[in-house]
């Protein structure tokens, strides 16, 4: 009587014991109840049921183990950054390519409250932050433009989380830039020959410098017709092209002032007789000698001569003088035009820019003065204007004296 309580107690305490183990996840816990009567059966019973737990336990861990590290080596092999962020703003992971492109190694971003890291590394703030899906930023050590994807984590419909997937497109970027300079380049490198080649067949057809036959006459129609075609599809071409950024080659040679004038005033000639526009030169044989891409400096003389023509009244005269300024030459184009406001004289080397409200029947693309300026910045040389309204305007640029000769 006096030991009965204990012969009961004492195994339902320890079952007690071991049923608290098991809660606790401790799934190696045993009983061992050496009578072989009831509470043997339950110890019996309850090792059992703690053995196939542990087992369930064990092989749970495995497969999830394995499966976490083969997700971490699917995102570690990826070319996309990839950051994990809880909803308390810690972050989980970060894969190789995100920790180089935010400049820090995994174990100083893992686990870290993801604004305070924010604070110092534009990257992550742009990403935490800014809702545009497109980014430029300097990371890896050179201007570098990205796009975002924000993926949100939800479990039973709760946030808990989100991934950010980052794509480096800088080297798309700089392939369509240059894609587009291109286009804009050669479209507007295009138009000059094609007006004036529709320039001379208006002469042709014209009475006064010789007959033609009919079907002469219907072959200069169908060249003209082919010739607008090709001045529309240029000019679409410069509308879409988004210039912004691209490599210019230069084909530096030692040349004299005289020859960029002669060709840049042979190129204009018929543009400007048909407005009566007299071209006025004043470029001294005892100039010295240039470094500059023939080309490309004459392509900027035609290009400021034939806006002087374009904005000057007919039969105006325009000066295209040439001096020695300096270790320098300066180009300048001046004309009695409407000249341009001073607000706009600072945008004017804008792509695009053209002056609002500015007569619809001057088409232009605004790129002219914008591809001038990249010509002769590229070959070291400074452009530049004075005007303002009703006074006419002087376009000029510099280049460099060739010391050498
Ligand atoms: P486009 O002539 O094709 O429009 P440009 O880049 O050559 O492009 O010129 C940009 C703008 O600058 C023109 O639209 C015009 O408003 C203004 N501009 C250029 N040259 C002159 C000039 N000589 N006189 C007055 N305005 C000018």
């Amino acid at each position: 009587m006096v030991n009965f309580p204990g012969y009961i107690a004492n195994p339902v305490k320890e079952l007690m014991q071991g049923i608290k183990e098991i809660s606790n996840k401790n799934y190696n816990k045993r009983l061992v109840f050496p009578a072989k009567d009831e509470f043997g059966d339950l110890a019996d019973a309850f090792n059992q049921m703690a053995a196939k737990l542990d087992e369930y336990e064990h092989s749970n861990l495995a497969s999830i183990l394995f499966e976490k590290r083969r997700i971490e080596t699917i995102i570690n092999s990826m070319t996309d950054g990839i950051i994990g962020i809880d909803d308390k703003q810690f972050i989980i992971f970060a894969n190789k390519v995100a920790c180089t492109l935010i400049g820090m190694p995994e174990e100083k971003l893992t686990g870290q409250y993801a604004p305070n890291i924010a604070l110092e590394n534009d990257l992550l703030r742009n990403m935490l932050f800014v809702e545009q899906s497109r980014m430029k930023i300097f990371a890896d050590g050179r201007e570098s433009y990205f796009t975002k994807d924000v993926l949100e984590v939800t479990n039973d419909y709760k946030v808990i989380g989100k991934v950010i997937i980052l794509k480096n497109i800088t080297d798309l970027q700089q392939l369509n830039d240059a894609k587009t300079t291109f286009i804009a380049t050669i479209s507007h490198e295009l138009k000059t020959p094609l007006s004036s080649i529709r320039m001379s067949l208006k002469l042709l057809e014209d009475e006064r410098v010789g007959g033609v036959n009919n079907e002469q006459k219907q072959l200069l129609q169908n060249i003209d017709a082919d010739t607008h075609r090709l001045l529309q599809i240029t000019a679409e071409l410069l509308d879409t092209a988004q210039v912004e950024t691209g490599k210019i080659n230069l084909n530096f040679g030692n040349t004299h002032p005289k020859n960029i004038v002669n060709y840049a005033v042979k190129a204009i000639r018929s543009l400007a007789d048909q407005k009566e526009i007299t071209i006025a030169v004043d470029c001294p044989d005892s100039l010295p000698h240039v470094m500059a891409d023939l080309d490309k400096t004459t392509w900027v003389l035609i290009n400021l001569l034939s806006n002087a023509v374009k904005y000057s009244p007919e039969k105006a005269t325009v000066n295209l003088n040439v001096k020695k300024q300096g270790n320098a030459i300066e180009f300048s184009v001046k004309d009695t035009g409407q000249g341009i406001d001073e607000k706009y004289v600072a945008r004017i080397f804008e792509r695009y820019f053209r002056i609002p409200g500015a007569d619809a029947d001057k088409t232009g693309t605004g790129l002219g003065l914008a591809i001038a300026k990249d010509f002769i910045e590229a070959q070291g040389g400074h452009i530049g204007v004075e005007s303002g309204a009703g006074e006419g305007s002087r376009f000029y640029f510099t280049l460099d004296i060739n010391n050498t000769q």
